[in-house]
């Protein structure tokens, strides 16, 4: 909290980083020298010792046996799978070049599983060739994967992701409940299972994601405890015991003016509690969770490079070298319902007196391509170093980067 009441802050906490002498500092590189190094602007740094602390202290907070899964496309960066493999318990992948990664990186085929509605029969045969889980979201799947096991005789792994009859509350992104693309309906999930049976399919539990970038512990404990129950329920038409139970996740980052970081310990001892429950009611199941966002997000920047500043009519322009072709998210039109600015500074001159509001903008003919508007920033000058802070998630590999053709952006591990 400020002791100064009476500023209200500008952006959402972003304490995770160093700076020394004005400059921000990464992976123990000065900002300067690291854009020096890299050899262009603009650029993606992710840490790896804050992705390493914030998986250790997710753990240390959470019951020991809960297994902790990195949904990838949040990042699919190769090295920071790599990366996250080492340290997390499984890998959840959408496609079948995000499960070539996720091989790659050297993970247990065993805690692989794919999510996705539309699995084309290549990926699901790609899928079973490797013994990873299949999280099934529709009939279509369960007869082509019944074929696959016919025509193969290999195993096939598959859970049921279930489409819940309840919804997460606050959620930046709602993806269960109601009529969805995602999942199997609750109601037809006994059908479901009938025919994995009937299909010769090995079924091994359910999945239930309810949502993306909740900030209200309450909403993902009710999320989770309502999941378990209606898990069990389902459980009860099963044929053979369910093994994996993976209740979603949607814990979010704070990127926003008084926005505050997840507090998990409601999340953990509601976690513990379902856990104990399960020992009886479901004594083989495997509980996990899966995270993209909050494992990777706070760890990461986007770094882009004044070029101009203009003024039009008494408002300052930064125009820069980057913009929502590599950052949509920072611009607000991924998913944002209200555009709002995300924690940003200049990261060479991060001591400077702070300006009246100016705003960032990309090199791209649309006025969409804002990247802060009307925000107090240091003082700063072309080819000084803006810092967009919260990027290590929903970045670069999810922004157009093909649109107006400008340079594309490298991304860097540290
Ligand atoms: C996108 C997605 C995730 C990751 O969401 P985050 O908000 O990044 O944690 C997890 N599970 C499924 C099924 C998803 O589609």
């Amino acid at each position: 909290m400020s002791d100064t009441p009476r500023e209200k802050p500008t952006h959402a906490p972003m304490d995770q980083f160093r700076s020394k002498d004005g400059e921000l500092i990464i992976g123990n590189i000065p900002l300067r020298r690291l854009a020096a190094r890299v050899g262009q602007t603009p650029f993606y740094a992710y840490d790896r010792e804050l992705l390493t602390q914030r998986v250790a202290a997710l753990r240390a907070a959470l019951p020991a046996s809960i297994k902790i899964h990195y949904a990838m496309k949040a990042n699919p960066m190769p090295a920071l799978v790599d990366h996250m493999a080492r340290l997390v318990d499984g890998i959840d992948v959408a496609s079948a070049n995000e499960l070539k990664v996720a091989l790659d990186s050297g993970a247990d085929p065993h805690e692989i599983s794919f999510a996705g509605p539309g699995k084309r029969h290549e990926e699901l045969r790609q899928a079973v060739a490797a013994g990873i889980l299949i999280n099934i979201e529709s009939f279509r799947e369960i007869s082509e994967l019944g074929a696959i096991r016919q025509a193969t005789g290999w195993q096939v792994r598959v859970a049921v992701r279930v489409n819940p009859d309840f919804e997460l509350k606050s959620s930046g992104m709602k993806m269960g409940g109601g009529p969805k693309q995602f999942g199997i309906d609750a109601e037809q999930v006994p059908q479901a299972l009938a025919e994995i049976h009937g299909a010769g399919l090995s079924f091994e539990g359910f999945h239930l994601f309810a949502g993306s970038q909740n900030l209200r512990a309450e909403a993902i404990i009710e999320a989770q405890r309502k999941s378990y129950e209606l898990a069990l329920k389902l459980a009860e038409h099963a044929q053979t015991p369910v093994k994996f139970l993976n209740l979603g996740g949607g814990f979010g980052i704070p990127y926003f003016p008084g926005e505050r970081r997840l507090d998990l310990t409601g999340i953990a001892a509601n976690l513990a509690e379902i856990q104990a429950d399960a020992k009886t009611r479901l004594p083989e199941a495997q509980i996990v969770i899966e995270l993209g966002r909050y494992l990777v997000g706070e760890a990461g920047i986007y770094v882009c490079r004044v070029l101009d500043k203009k003024i039009s009519r008494n408002h300052c322009f930064l125009v820069t070298d980057g913009g929502l072709h590599h950052h949509l998210s920072a611009s607000g039109n991924f998913g944002q319902v209200i555009r709002k600015n995300y924690p940003v500074t200049i990261g060479d001159c991060m001591d400077q007196a702070l300006s009246e509001p100016v705003s960032v903008v990309g090199p791209l003919c649309t006025p969409l391509d804002l990247l802060a508007e009307k925000m107090p920033l240091p003082e700063c000058d072309r080819d000084n170093l803006v810092v967009i802070f919260q990027s290590g998630a929903y970045g670069a590999s999810a922004s157009p980067r093909g649109f107006l053709s400008h340079p594309d952006v490298v991304e860097i591990l540290l």
